[in-house]
């Protein structure tokens, strides 16, 4: 099942941790930044998870293991155990385990989350393209990955072994900046190797798989923080979805989204769990949501009116998604996302 082409962000007239049964949380620009919570997120959490709402973080990050990231959050004042947690790297993992036989010799590069989550499959985790593994599998490795486990990997695909990836993040945040992440790594075996590797990370089917088998969740909402990862993700899964503006997407992005980028809700930061949502209206030419009315109009997006900025953005994404259908909005929006000062 895939979603329907969205045309204008939703309205809901319960709060979103009664309307849903699980969220699936991203991490990295939704729960935390740095190594630090994001402002209101430690509290709107309690507050959702006090109220009934099942509580699961998702990563596309392979390198540690659930339990690492279980005890960072705990740390950092959200609750977690290893079960509430999913990664790329048990998503892979089952994806190898589905196509190999039981006790299959996989060789790892990357870090100790794969390796553990390979062996919970019943594969056997091997180091060297000499050690007879029938598989290669790649996930995010961190700082201290040897240049020589990308020749490793090539030797053993280059053999004609299938290949596997956690995921295909080019970039990794963190406190110091921008660093290449698994897909950059991903592309130096391509380069070697010219083969093309599984992939299981978000926003693909076999992590929303994962995530859907792990939890039981019967009626899960998405939140996060990225379109091409989380909300295109929960997209292709049929799944509705809340883009938080506390990471790396801003407003002009989500006014400019293609259909499987556009959330079912937007809202400033994990606080929007515990509310409803505004329904926006169309109202003759133009849509209203609060006290704006945004329209198309001579090849511009124009708002009216006043009130909250996030009824304003919903206004114009209204208009935007509308007006452009199944491709991205070519209007100029500038002026109008100037009054919102999002
Ligand atoms: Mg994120």
């Amino acid at each position: 099942m895939s979603g329907t082409s969205r045309t204008r962000p939703s309205g809901s007239g319960t709060a979103l941790s009664e309307a849903y049964d699980t969220a699936l949380l991203d991490l990295d620009g939704v729960v935390y930044a740095g190594g630090h919570a994001i402002d209101h997120a430690v509290e709107a959490l309690g507050t959702a998870r006090d109220g009934g709402m099942h509580l699961a973080y998702v990563t596309n990050n392979a390198l540690r293991t659930p339990a690492a990231v279980a005890e960072h959050l705990t740390e950092l004042g959200v609750p977690a155990e290893a079960s509430d947690v999913i990664t790329s790297a048990q998503a892979v993992s089952r994806l190898v385990a589905d196509q190999l036989p039981a006790g299959a010799r996989v060789l790892v590069i990357g870090g100790e989350g794969l390796r553990v989550a390979l062996r919970e499959r019943g594969l056997e985790p091997v180091e060297s393209a000499d050690d007879d593994p029938v598989a290669v599998v790649q996930g995010y490795g961190g700082p201290d990955l040897a240049w020589g486990r990308f020749a490793e990997a090539s030797y053993a695909i280059n053999r004609g072994l299938p290949w596997f990836a956690s995921n295909t993040d080019l970039t990794i945040p963190g406190a110091r900046g921008i660093a290449p992440g698994n897909g950059a790594a991903v592309e130096v075996v391509r380069i070697a190797t010219g083969a093309e590797p599984q992939v299981a990370g978000k926003p693909l089917p076999p992590m929303h798989r994962e995530t859907v088998l792990r939890t039981g969740a019967e009626r899960p909402l998405v939140v996060g923080d990225r379109l091409d990862t989380d909300i295109e993700g929960a997209f292709n899964g049929g799944v509705d979805s809340l883009l938080v503006l506390t990471g790396v997407t801003d407003a002009a992005q989500l006014v400019t989204a293609v259909p499987e980028h556009r959330p079912t809700y937007i809202d400033a930061d994990l606080r929007g769990l515990l509310t409803g949502q505004p329904e926006v209206e169309e109202d003759g030419g133009g849509f209203r949501c609060g006290g704006w009315t945004a329209s198309a109009r001579d090849g511009r997006l124009v708002l009216e009116g006043d009130g909250g900025p996030l009824d304003g953005l919903r206004a114009l994404c209204a208009a935007a998604w509308s007006q452009a259908g199944d491709k991205a909005c070519d209007l100029d929006a500038e002026k109008a996302l100037a009054r919102l000062g999002l």
